[in-house]
């Protein structure tokens, strides 16, 4: 994994502490930090030019010890849902996706956390481009400021109503930069998000949820991408399945110190003859009973490269019906741009149906090794 290196600090990926540390250390006043903060953070500054409070000798000499990282917008392709995907270039020249998905009146925006992803879902497209790089806690959160900004171009009252690290990457496999960002995102003089609007997803790094559990100053909605029933089918399908399998991964959400009125969502992609029948769902209903969740139910969207099929809409139906009469609480999440490559699973930096960064294809193993993550 190569990281990204250079030599000023990145504004961007600053704390509000942070900053104000780094005015202290520069001889200026505190407040000087907080100022060049909240113009990047909270008005939106790309540079220190826009900062037009600020007097010139002020702006040229932050500029000497600190820099204002930009993503750069490649491409925005708009579905006939209305869901718009960004392809997002950083300062290194890597390639990466955050998906702004119109929900009634709110707009929800997937956000990725990696370059790539290392853990190896077998029915997802990002696994297919490996790990390149961890994204910086900056990189994380410009994808925020790039979608509210693209939102506002069409419809100033326009809001992201919502943030999910869903998008490329295992967030926390990036767990420092992960929680950096949350920080910078709630914070009530940047951003301004609040904690319950923002959900982050795992595929089950227990002793990172176990860490997450215990930041006294995030608290995000957890999201778990569950995906089978029993750990027999879990092991082909998420390989991290062979480090902690479902009874690690539920002892460790079940510790978890849940907000009151706060549930986990299980995610649950419905595989055609993998993970779709009723006795899958019966087997779903005893593993969950007890828990305070809800599983989202996502059809397989599919892909050039993995070789699963969505199950029929009757299927679905089935499927869903059964949960619901053994008692679990559950929610169907149809495909949204899945005509752009920007549903759930298809994330491959893929413009026009081509991916423009090559995909790794290896060969079919009989059963995937664990994820190199830890
Ligand atoms: S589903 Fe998420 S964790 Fe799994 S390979 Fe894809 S991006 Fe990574």
């Amino acid at each position: 994994m190569t990281a990204v290196t250079d030599s000023l600090p990145d504004l961007r990926a600053m704390t509000l502490a942070d900053a104000e540390a780094l005015a202290v250390a520069s001889g200026w006043p505190r407040f000087r930090g907080e100022q060049v903060w909240r113009w990047v953070h909270d008005k939106g500054a790309r540079g220190f030019d826009e900062m037009t409070n600020l007097n010139a000798a002020t702006r040229e000499s932050f500029a000497k010890v600190a820099r204002i990282g930009c993503l750069e917008v490649a491409e925005v392709q708009t579905s006939k849902d209305g869901t718009r995907k960004l392809r997002l270039t950083t300062r290194d020249g890597a390639s990466i996706e955050s998906v702004l998905i119109p929900m009634g009146e709110h707009v929800t925006q997937c956000i990725s956390s990696q370059v790539g992803c290392a853990v190896d879902c077998q029915f997802c497209a990002t696994a297919k481009l490996g790990l390149k790089r961890n994204l910086d806690a900056g990189e994380i959160v410009d994808q925020v400021y790039l979608g509210r900004r693209l939102l506002a171009e069409a419809d100033p009252t326009a809001r992201i109503s919502n943030i999910v690290y869903m998008g490329m990457g295992e967030p926390l496999h990036n767990y420092d930069n992960l929680v950096a960002s949350l920080r910078i995102l709630t914070d009530d003089k940047g951003a301004k998000l609040a904690h319950r609007r923002i959900t982050v997803s795992t595929s089950g790094l227990v002793p990172k949820l176990e860490k997450l559990g215990n930041e006294t100053d995030v608290r995000p909605n957890l999201a778990v991408s569950l995906n089978a029933p029993n750990d027999a089918v879990r092991d082909r399908i998420m390989p991290i399945n062979r480090k902690w399998n479902i009874g690690k991964l539920l002892a460790a959400l079940k510790a978890y110190p849940l907000e009151q009125r706060r549930r986990i969502t299980f995610e649950y992609v419905l595989l055609a003859g993998v993970n779709d029948s009723l006795a899958d769902a019966g087997q779903l209903a005893k593993l969950l009973r007890g828990f305070k969740c809800k599983v989202n139910i996502i059809p397989y969207n599919p892909h050039p490269e993995a070789e699963y099929e969505r199950p029929s809409p009757a299927q679905v139906e089935a499927f869903q019906n059964e949960c619901k009469r053994l008692g679990l609480s559950t929610y169907l999440r149809l495909p949204k741009g899945d005509d752009i490559d920007a549903a759930c699973g298809q994330l491959a930096n893929r413009s026009n149906g081509s991916p423009v960064v090559p995909l790794r294809v290896r060969k079919k193993a009989e059963l995937p090794p664990p994820p190199p993550v830890e």
